[in-house]
């Protein structure tokens, strides 16, 4: 083993202001929480010890609260709770069914912290629409989430399946599957993108789901995509409603809230956008080289010092008018401005078998998916700095990667495309994936040069799609602001044609850098100050004195 695994303590876990917190919260809970590791020494030998050392890290800060124990997995206390994996962590096996395989470091450590304090209060904290769904489940449902440590958006759906487990702990069963950890199981279920949630093990949800969405799901046994809450949902009243948690959005409303009004953040999925799932950033000011969810998690808890932030709350619908009216699937917001900064979506290539391989060795994103992909070799298709980026990301975690680019020469800035020919990273130029083969999975793509219109098979385990990103834009034409012929939101200084309606970031076009959606956040936050202060659209409609 080596020594700096051993030498690990509670400092080396949590700095001592978040032990500080975490003293605290644990303090407020009602219960104890028993965890129990099974674990082989044989295998894993160093994770097993620091997992251990992680939850005697968590025992010592919760005085008690969790009440970890560490088995073997010949310990017929494995065979009494039918553990056969190791290592797996087991939570409070005599009220719930709720399991980790793995090691719920890097991101999955707020997966871990979330069953923790669930547990710790006895309640599953679904909002009140899932949890009607939830309760409607009368038959058992195993659930299984395939995770990985460096995916943003895992914690979100292995905790959607956590609530569920402990709002119906009768029919209710989850185990939360570290891929890295379970290679063989993840082959098994051919799950070749995170997260991913079987129940039965039917595909319930690719991606991440919102609570409401997972329930729904897991009630049908098979994905939904949309929600229709049964009851009036709550009212909140804002200045100012930003649709959006990415760069933009965020920095919209610490300018919002600094200038006075009172504003807030809704995101349907994983905070930050695009950079959640960006391995690396090299050129925002102030942070020389910086992963970039550690720069969303930065923005995130700077916002946060002024902002309402709702996470993973799903815009349905919006109906403008003075005020507007944002419906959510759990609230209906009266604001008197809307931002729109919602971004942009992963360009598709459009290629046949992209959509029947998606999870199945298609992805999108190589921070969530790349390490299933270990020892393997993969195809990343672009030409731009996303696609340098993925790709370098990818060679740099030990998987095998040949560039695809339709040209013969890179859009992506010299300084990436420079470190991607230093890696040795082969390119295919002036090559086209044409289609996308397989049986249950990935196994190889027709390559066509078109240069000479010579068509061949090639061998891969994955194809990583790196070509742009379409701006989000189906609110904007639902309520009818225009867009431009590229399909970017029309604005003059962030005003949309819709009075009252603004738009911010990549949904604008034009550069798309995390240091020009920020700009473009703050100015948007000022204009809607402006506005706000003399409304030009009751200026328009005030009829002249006589
Ligand atoms: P991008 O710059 O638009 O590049 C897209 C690439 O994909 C191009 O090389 C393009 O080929 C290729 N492509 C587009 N459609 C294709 C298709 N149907 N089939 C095959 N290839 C196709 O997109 P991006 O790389 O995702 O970057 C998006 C924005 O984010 C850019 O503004 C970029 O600068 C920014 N970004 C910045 C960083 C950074 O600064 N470190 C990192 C990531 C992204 P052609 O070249 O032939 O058009």
């Amino acid at each position: 083993m080596n020594q700096e695994a051993r030498s690990l303590g509670t400092e080396s876990f949590m700095p001592a202001d978040v032990q500080a917190r975490l003293k605290d919260a644990f303090k407020k809970l009602p219960y104890s929480i028993p965890v129990l590791l099974f674990s082989r020494e044989d295998r894993n030998d160093d994770a097993n010890h620091i997992l251990r050392q992680l939850m005697e890290a968590l025992g010592e800060v919760s005085s008690g609260k969790v009440r970890f124990e560490s088995f073997s997995l010949d310990h017929p206390k494995a065979r009494e709770l039918e553990v056969d994996r190791s290592p797996t962590l087991v939570f409070a096996p005599d009220r719930y069914r709720i399991r980790y395989l793995g090691v719920p470091l890097g991101e999955e450590s707020a997966s871990l912290m979330q069953i923790l304090m669930l547990m710790g209060t006895g309640q599953s904290n679904l909002g009140e629409e899932a949890a009607k769904v939830v309760d409607r489940i009368q038959s058992p449902r195993s659930v299984r989430i395939f995770v990985s440590l460096t995916c943003p958006y895992c914690p979100q759906q292995a905790v959607n399946a956590v609530k569920a487990a402990i709002r119906n702990p009768r029919n209710v069963s989850v185990e939360i599957v570290d891929i890295q950890f379970n290679p063989d199981l993840a082959e098994r279920y051919s799950a070749f993108s995170v997260p991913q949630a079987y129940a039965d093990d039917v595909l319930i949800g690719q991606g991440a789901q919102s609570e409401e969405i997972f329930a729904s799901s897991l009630e049908k046994l098979e994905p939904q995509t949309v929600f229709i809450p049964e009851t009036d949902a709550p009212r909140v009243e804002k200045d100012l409603v930003i649709i959006g948690g990415g760069p933009a959005g965020l920095t919209a409303g610490i300018y919002a809230v600094r200038s006075g009004l009172n504003a807030a953040v809704l995101e349907r999925n994983s905070l930050g956008g695009q950079v959640a799932t960006t391995p690396m950033v090299e050129n925002y000011p102030g942070v020389n080289r910086v992963a970039g969810k550690t720069l969303v998690d930065i923005m995130v808890s700077h916002a946060l010092e002024y902002v309402d932030i709702f996470p993973r709350e799903e815009v349905l619908d919006i109906q403008p008018g003075h005020p507007m009216q944002v419906f959510t699937s759990r609230r209906q917001f009266l604001a008197r401005a809307v931002l729109l900064a919602t971004g942009a979506n992963y360009r598709r290539l459009d290629a046949p078998g992209e959509s029947r391989f998606g999870g199945r060795g298609v992805s999108y994103c190589s921070t969530c998916d790349g390490p299933l992909f270990k020892g393997k070799n993969v195809l990343v298709v672009g030409g731009g700095n996303s696609a340098v980026t993925e790709a370098l990301h990818l060679h740099h975690i030990g998987v095998g990667v040949t560039l695809v680019h339709r040209r013969d020469n890179l859009r992506a800035q010299e300084h990436l495309a420079k470190d991607l020919f230093a890696a040795g990273i082969q390119v295919l130029w002036s090559t086209e994936i044409k289609e996308i083969l397989g049986k249950d999975r990935v196994r190889e793509v027709l390559l066509m040069d078109n240069r000479t219109g010579e068509a061949r098979k090639h061998a891969t385990d994955g194809v990583f799609i790196a070509i742009g990103y379409e701006p989000a834009v189906e609110l904007a034409r639902k309520i009818g602001v225009e867009c431009t012929p590229d399909g970017f939101i029309k604005h003059s200084n962030h005003r949309t044609n819709v009075p009252g309606v603004y738009s911010a970031g990549d949904v604008e076009g034009g550069y798309k850098q995390i240091v020009t959606a920020t700009g473009q956040g703050a100015e948007a936050a000022m204009a809607i100050y402006e506005d706000l202060q003399h409304p030009y659209w009751e200026k328009e409609h005030r009829a002249p004195r006589a």
